[in-house]
């Protein structure tokens, strides 16, 4: 575990990621344990969880040792499947017992959106740090209560933002950064697909949170603040809806929505529940641009400059994500983008405002 004194060391390491998000890693003068290796539960054993795990078999800093699941036929299958001991399995009734088991650091949320805060927060009380999928919560004021709530209990709160660890999405920005493009005034993301049974868990509002851009939406705010490298300062958004049957009061169908950045970029972006082929980022500056298609799938992502294709090899996002976050969390070692309850908390603001617009046909500043 790591100790109070020892987490707010990092934090105050994550302080200075926040003002230099993109600055280079500077953990060589924090300690490295690399022999350490984060020992982690699986809270919510779904199809995710389950692409999560697959992908763990391959970390070398992060190992899958627990589960926390409501359903004991998949406990069962997990314990032999993943070699899982029995005293590191958990339900939502007992998981707050997680904190007298010394052989689990941390706990991955990957339940349905409105369980992110009420679990991330019974995590971090239980003391562990917390990695909780995305979107963090279902609005920004959720992500302040749970970034305080690990705080107050010194463990780290990650977000599973593993785009923000793929190698071709990391060179772009590299690029980006060094000037390559020019001045960066334009970014197009394109961040949708057809979802299929009307029954599930994405398209009830009370589970989600709202539609498409609680969950696919959110990919295109997150890469336009990652590809131009500042925060946006307004939003302005409209919604279409074909179905309203399948996509009832309060889940949105399709939004378009513009971001405006301080530097005079701007942001144009697609989200939607109802199209597919939909996985494109398209930057452009005064000297180049990149485009990027796929760009968030689980890939191979694919990406082109105006100096041709960019070559890296594919690795499995989740196992990449899984030992940055081990390093991150065993050795302070800081990310290029930021994968902290605050960029969570940054995303969050742009899902309310967007959501505002719609409602009111306003421009909403964030500043
Ligand atoms: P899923 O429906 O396949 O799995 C959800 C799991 O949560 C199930 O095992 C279910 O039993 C469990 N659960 C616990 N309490 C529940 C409740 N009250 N109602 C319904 N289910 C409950 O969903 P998923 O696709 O695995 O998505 C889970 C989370 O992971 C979501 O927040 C989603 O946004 C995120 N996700 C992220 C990525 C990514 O690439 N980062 C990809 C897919 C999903």
């Amino acid at each position: 575990m790591t100790t109070r004194r020892q987490f707010i060391e990092k934090a105050s390491l994550s302080t200075l990621a926040v003002t230099l998000p993109f600055a280079s890693t500077f953990s060589s003068s924090v300690k490295k344990q690399e022999d350490k290796v984060l020992r982690v539960a699986i809270m919510g054993l779904g199809s995710y969880g389950t692409r999560v795990a697959e992908a763990m078999k391959d970390c070398k800093r992060a190992k899958l040792v627990g589960v926390i699941s409501g359903t004991p036929s998949k406990i069962e299958a997990w314990k032999e499947k993943y070699g899982i001991p029995a005293k590191n399995c958990y339900n939502y009734e007992n998981y707050h017992q997680i904190k007298d088991n010394p052989d689990i650091d941390a706990v991955y949320v990957i339940t349905p959106n409105s369980l992110h805060k009420p679990h991330s927060i019974g995590v971090a009380r239980a003391g562990k740090h917390v990695i909780c999928e995305k979107p963090m919560a279902l609005n920004a004021e959720e992500g302040r209560e749970m970034i305080q709530a690990c705080q107050e209990a010194g463990v780290h709160l990650l977000v599973g933002y593993r785009m923000h660890f793929e190698a071709k999405t990391l060179e772009v920005i590299r690029r980006q950064r060094a000037g390559d493009f020019g001045k960066t005034l334009f970014f197009q993301g394109l961040s949708g697909f057809m979802i299929g049974d009307p029954k599930q868990w994405r398209l009830n509002k009370a589970l989600a949170g709202g539609g498409a851009m609680m969950d696919i939406g959110i990919y295109s705010i997150n890469g336009a603040r990652y590809m131009l490298g500042e925060e946006p300062i307004w939003v302005t958004a409209q919604e279409v809806k074909t179905d309203p049957v399948k996509f009832k009061q309060g889940v949105d169908e399709t939004i378009t929505f513009q971001m405006g950045f301080p530097s005079g970029a701007v942001a144009s972006c697609l989200s939607t529940y109802s199209m597919n082929n939909l996985d494109k980022f398209f930057l452009n500056g005064t000297k180049g641009f990149a485009e990027m298609q796929p760009s968030t799938g689980y890939g191979p992502i694919q990406a082109r400059t105006n100096q041709g294709p960019i070559e890296a090899e594919h690795i499995t996002h989740q196992t990449t994500q899984m030992d940055e976050m081990a390093a991150l969390i065993l050795d302070g070692k800081q990310p290029m983008v930021p994968v902290d309850g605050e960029e969570g908390l940054r995303d969050l603001v742009i899902v309310d405002a967007i959501y505002e617009s719609v409602h009111t046909g306003a421009r909403i500043s964030l500043i």
